[in-house]
């Protein structure tokens, strides 16, 4: 894939919860465009769209209004999504857990938990396999749901404030496996975040204010 192509393109893509006076409008009409060994930082405080501007361009929610198209090389399993809540199957220990995209496409068991450790290793949580989610803290847990998204190598990576239940030391470090991780496959990679220092790790920075994507010239 050449390494500008455009992976996904939001033009006027807007988000509207609920209906008449009830409504939300939690993304105004945003223009982005997401080209595969971009680095973005969408920085902006809570409440104002950072989500559900990942959930349009990840396809979990549908434009009320705009269009958001995706490339035809992007597959169901080319985006790799962290959530910003939990996110685990409390069932699953964290190996399987971080296994499972993996094994959801049909890679061999063995593979998959191979991949799973080097992912997880990747975040320092490798030691933590064997237990369950409920046996793990917050910034630990999402620790894995960077790892399960990166065994997954996907194309598109968007990490919904990924470093926001970790300590500055461990969220750099998270970033640092996201960054690197990207670097190794090409992918691209949008990271949504309020701390600044985070931000500034990327390329790339885009404010949001109360649903509005601001312009590249805007300083977030
Ligand atoms: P951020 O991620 O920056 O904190 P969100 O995208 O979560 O912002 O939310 C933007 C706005 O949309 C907020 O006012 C929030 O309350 C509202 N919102 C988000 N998800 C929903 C939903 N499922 N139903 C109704 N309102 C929502
Ligand atoms: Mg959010």
């Amino acid at each position: 894939m050449p390494s500008d192509e455009v992976l996904v393109s939001c033009a006027d893509a807007a988000l509207t919860f609920g209906r008449g006076p009830q409504a939300v409008v939690a993304v105004h009409g945003a223009d982005l465009e997401i080209r595969s060994g971009d680095r973005l930082a969408v920085v902006g405080p809570s409440g104002s769209g950072k989500s559900s501007l990942l959930h349009l361009l990840a396809g979990l929610e549908q434009p009320t209004s705009g269009t958001v198209a995706r490339a035809a090389v992007l597959g169901p399993y080319d985006i790799g999504l962290v959530f910003q809540g939990d996110s685990l199957i409390p069932a699953l220990n964290v190996v399987e857990n971080t296994a499972l995209p993996l094994v959801l496409t049909d890679r061999p068991e063995g593979e998959a938990r191979r991949c799973a450790l080097a992912a997880l290793a990747l975040v320092d949580a490798a030691d933590l396999a064997d237990r369950l989610p409920e046996e793990i803290s917050g910034g630990q847990a999402q620790r894995v749901a960077v790892a399960r998204v990166l065994a997954q190598a996907p194309r598109l990576i968007l990490a919904d404030e990924p470093t926001g239940r970790l300590d500055h030391a461990t969220g750099s470090h998270v970033l640092d496996a996201l960054l690197t991780a990207a670097g190794h496959t090409g992918a691209a990679l949008v990271v949504t975040t309020h701390d600044p220092t985070i931000a500034a790790r990327l390329t790339v920075r885009r404010g949001m204010r109360d649903g509005r994507l601001l312009t590249p010239e805007e300083v977030p």
